[in-house]
């Protein structure tokens, strides 16, 4: 009998639900129409991202006005980052952020740290918190921007990030407040109304909508200077009717589920980690205050991606480190002050709904399994 497979490395990607798949295939093959056109095929086109819309806004506490959707979340990232950069109206060169950003906000930070910007990083404390204190002291009269993540793609570590936007404006309140919330989004409460964030970046294939979609949030009265020209928006281009719609359909199904949802990831972390208590050779690096999707262990001398082809022989899927990373040490782990042996050897395991108790026994048990077969092969 052919093994069940055990997805768990739904940080780096997660299956398209039933409704998000109907619901983009019924756009291709019905309202096929460009959305900008004059006639009714365009209207039918315009009506399913004017309702992604109005369910997204729904969910957020924002205005349909206020949404754009990009290619995915790098794109809505650098979209914000450099927009703000590159606006004529920001008269200053300092940026804040992070050493935990995902790879596509530390690549533009990089980009305009080449281009003369100083870009400041405030760092977790000794237990891989972020204070917002540390982010008010951070900015000064000369800070345009302060981007920081909501959930650590790696560790799941929860920033403040409400708090964070609080300081920040109350330090400068010409500071624009970038969020990625990329691995909250649909997971945790993000409610935009009387919020201190002007930018939001969320993803589409880390909620089961398809890959290639992405939203930012705009708050209202903020400007943006547009990476790509082609007319006045602010992202130019035929609009994506079916993964949009799908987008919209994905939360439609989950924004309901969130609280369920949440008691369930719980009971999968705590079982994980009971499980994991009784094998000396793991160490769970993700804390209990980390998001409880999210679990980043590492297995003493046996590297990452030797485990991980271990695991994926028994059908068994999970990240070594986050998926973006392939192959670079992580530089989470090494910013949380990890020693080198840690870091070459984390595994992340993010859950779905979907997964199961009985998915995390077998998970543990071919991991075990795995130790003793892989350290005797040393
Ligand atoms: N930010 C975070 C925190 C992520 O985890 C990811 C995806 N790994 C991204 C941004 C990029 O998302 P996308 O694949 O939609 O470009």
């Amino acid at each position: 009998m052919e093994e069940k497979e055990i997805y768990l490395d739904n940080s780096a990607t997660t299956k398209v639900c039933d409704a998000a798949a109907e619901s983009a295939l019924s756009a291709m093959k019905y309202d096929y129409g460009n959305a900008d056109s004059l006639h009714r095929k365009g209207f039918q086109a315009e009506q399913l991202v004017t309702g992604a819309k109005r369910e997204i806004a729904g969910f957020l506490h924002c205005s349909e006005q206020e949404l754009f959707f990009t290619s995915g979340a790098t794109e809505s990232n650098n979209t914000a980052i450099f927009g703000v950069a590159k606006h004529p109206s920001g008269n200053g060169r300092r940026i804040v952020t992070t050493p935990v950003e995902h790879a596509s906000v530390e690549g533009c930070m990089e980009e305009l740290r080449r281009r003369g910007y100083e870009i400041v990083e405030v760092s977790p404390d000794a237990d891989g918190n972020f204070q917002a204190l540390d982010f008010f002291h951070a900015v000064n009269e000369s800070t345009i921007l302060v981007s920081a993540m909501h959930v650590n793609n790696e560790t799941g570590t929860v920033l403040p990030v409400e708090e964070i936007g609080r300081a920040v404006k109350r330090k400068n309140p010409r500071v624009m407040f970038h969020v990625d919330a990329v691995q909250g989004f649909l997971k945790l409460p993000i409610l935009l109304r009387n919020s201190p964030t002007d930018l939001l970046t969320a993803s589409g294939h880390k909620v089961h909508a398809p890959k290639g979609i992405g939203l930012l949030y705009v708050r209202k009265g903020v400007h943006l200077k547009p990476l790509i020209y082609g007319s006045d928006h602010l992202r130019p281009g035929t609009v994506n009717v079916p993964l949009i719609s799908a987008f919209g359909a994905a939360v439609r199904v989950q924004k309901d589920r969130m609280q369920e949802n949440r008691a369930h990831y719980e009971s999968l972390k705590q079982h994980l980690l009971a499980r994991l208590d009784g094998l000396a050779d793991v160490t769970v690096n993700s804390t209990p205050s980390c998001a409880p999707y999210i679990v980043n262990l590492s297995v003493r001398k046996i590297r990452s991606e030797t485990m991980l082809h271990y695991l994926e022989q028994s059908g068994i899927y999970v990240s070594s480190g986050s998926a973006c990373s392939k192959g670079k040490k992580s530089h989470v782990l090494i910013s949380m002050g990890l020693p080198e042996e840690r870091v070459d050897t984390a595994l992340r395991v993010s859950f779905s709904a979907e997964n199961t108790i009985g998915e995390t026994d077998r998970f543990v048990s071919v991991l075990a399994s795995g130790i003793d077969t892989l350290i005797k092969m040393k």
